[in-house]
């Protein structure tokens, strides 16, 4: 084995490392969906800014993360 295949070896293996504690934070596709749809239509929801006028948050990340949640309860984190 070369220096080249070691080098992308562990590349290969950082990339699956961050692949999977991205995976644990973010939720799936339809959980977010879901969400921000429930935001979109939150009369909290700033459009001009995409952010909550409750927490100052930007919906479109907020949304996205397991351990977010809605401070006026509209929808709750995600338990693994
Ligand atoms: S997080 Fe809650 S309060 Fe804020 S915009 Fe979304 S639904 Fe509304």
């Amino acid at each position: 084995m070369d220096d080249n295949e070691i080098k992308r070896l562990r590349k290969q293996s950082v990339l699956k490392t961050i692949d999977e504690a991205t995976l644990r934070l973010l939720v799936s596709d339809s959980v977010f969906e879901h969400r921000y749809t429930i935001c979109k239509s939150c009369e909290k929801y700033d459009d001009q800014y995409g952010r909550c006028k409750m927490c100052g948050c930007f919906v479109k990340y907020k949304t996205k993360l397991k351990k977010s949640y809605c401070p006026l309860h509209k929808w709750d984190k995600v338990n693994d």
